[in-house]
């Protein structure tokens, strides 16, 4: 799996210079880029092609006047720079086939963009001297504050300028599963709704931790404070401070969660599935506020790592399986229910379902896991129910919280 370091570094004035350079051309081959094939989809032909692109515009280019000076740049730098314009352009075309959030389409590069970056791949020969500097190709020896130690040899580096103008280098680097875990047997699935957090095939339910629904309430608190606060006054200036504070805050104790979260769930378990969430489809639905900052893909991502890392299964289950629709219990498909439907019967079999849960254990078995239908009952009938009674069940009081999950708030 791949793992990103980032270090600050402190390059030189010389190497400033050769940076913005790099950063300037990078930015000029991917506008080039952009251009050549917005101009290809407005006459109607094929978008050129990765290899047409790189011959026409960096090894040609350089030959032409206007483009010469992109040759006192690695030329890795710009290759680069055209695969992050295919990268954005798949991202979009994904997106808009619902395989991936919707995202825009890819806009141009300027130069006062926040951030500025430039890519050096194993080709460019980069490399870290013996007295520990950063070597980079036509830009010099650059120091570096290594804050701790890379676990092998790193393939790639992103050197990147923030907007403050503070400058990082991320490595990449491959690494084994060095830390696999002990196998256990428990499998779990997973669903991520919106009553809850996360609710779990075994019938545990997760919700936010106390302590980030306070940072959350003094977030709000301080919005709500700002927006009183009159136009250019001093009081809105500090207002607007602690609205920032409070938004570090919220993420902070966000991640945070994630990480206890995702850190219980893969050493607890051999085997992990959740359901693809753009398969959800509640990002398009009027609930898509709550369903962002429940933050469920960055927590999926931690998992995903995670499972990886310690040597777990982790699966996530692809389009449309209709996890709320079917019975744990006898495996019969209902159709769909409304959201407000927590509880319901199974016609064919009687059994009552809980619908939270019913997804989960659908979840880890259309993962292929071995979980039990049991954490999903709320009973089950001796007889089967008439069809009408389906969905009619009111709300079930809410059991296991935050504390049955065995995290400790803080
Ligand atoms: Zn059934």
């Amino acid at each position: 799996m791949q793992l990103r370091y980032g270090f600050r570094l402190y390059p030189s004035a010389g190497q400033r210079t050769a940076l913005a350079q790099a950063f300037g051309c990078a930015r000029v081959v991917y506008n080039d880029a952009l251009r050549a094939r917005e101009t290809a989809r407005a006459a109607g032909l094929p978008f050129p092609t990765a290899g047409e692109l790189s011959k026409r515009l960096i090894t040609k280019a350089k030959r032409t006047p206007e483009r010469a000076w992109l040759s006192e740049v690695s030329v890795v730098v710009l290759q680069q720079s055209l695969r992050d314009l295919e990268a954005a352009y798949r991202n979009f075309f994904d997106g808009l086939a619902g395989r991936r959030p919707r995202m825009g389409a890819p806009r141009y590069k300027s130069k006062r963009d926040t951030r500025q970056a430039v890519r050096f791949t194993a080709n460019a020969r980069w490399s870290i001297t013996p007295g520990g500097r950063l070597r980079l190709p036509k830009i010099g020896d650059l120091k570096v504050k290594w804050s701790r130690s890379l676990p092998s040899a790193p393939s790639t580096v992103t050197v990147v300028q923030d907007s403050a103008g503070r400058y990082f280098a991320s490595f990449t680097v491959e690494t084994g599963p060095e830390e696999v875990l002990p196998e256990t047997s428990p499998e779990v699935g997973i669903d991520l709704g919106l009553g809850h957090f996360a609710v779990l095939s075994d019938g545990t339910k997760i919700d936010s931790p106390r302590f980030l629904r306070r940072a959350e309430k003094r977030l709000r608190k301080a919005q709500r404070d700002l927006s009183r606060k009159e136009r250019g006054s001093r009081n809105r200036d500090k207002a607007r401070i602690r609205v920032a504070r409070a938004h570090a805050k919220v993420a902070d104790a966000r991640r945070e969660f994630h990480h206890q979260l995702s850190t219980k769930l893969i050493r607890e378990n051999q085997a992990v599935a959740v359901e693809d969430l753009c398969v959800k489809g509640l990002a398009r639905t009027r609930l898509a506020r709550s369903v962002h900052d429940a933050g469920w893909s960055a927590f999926v991502a931690m998992l995903e790592y995670k499972a990886a890392r310690y040597g777990r299964t982790f699966v996530r289950i692809g389009r449309f399986e209709p996890t709320s629709q079917v019975c744990s219990a006898c495996g019969v498909k209902d159709g769909p229910k409304p959201l407000h439907v927590r509880v319901w019967t199974c016609p064919a079999c009687g059994a009552v379902l809980d619908r939270d849960i019913n997804a989960a254990v659908n979840v880890a078995r259309a993962a292929g896991l071995a979980v039990s239908a049991r954490g999903a009952l709320v009973r089950r009938a001796p007889v089967p129910a008439p069809r009408g009674e389906a969905g009619t069940h009111p709300k079930q009081p809410t059991q296991p919280v935050w504390e049955q999950a065995g995290i400790p708030g803080p």
